[in-house]
């Protein structure tokens, strides 16, 4: 398999283990059903989804709260 993103060669079943083991909880096939990104571009927007999910988080944590009680 060559990648969309980058054309770099590889072997989507390898990515796929390798990925779900880097991101426990995260599935290759749901996040690319087709199957076309290699680990680099994967992990790469993996992180990303992810650090973008902190974010939200902590901009509730710093959002303003009536805590006065
Ligand atoms: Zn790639």
């Amino acid at each position: 398999m060559t990648c969309s993103r980058c054309g770099a060669e590889f072997d989507v079943a390898k990515v796929r283990r390798k990925y779900e083991k880097e991101f426990d909880g995260l599935e290759y096939d749901w996040d690319f059903p087709s199957n076309d990104v290699c680990f680099e571009c994967a992990e790469c927007e993996a992180r990303s989804n992810i650090s973008e999910g902190i974010d939200v988080l902590s901009m509730k944590r710093g959002g303003f709260y009536d805590s006065d009680n």
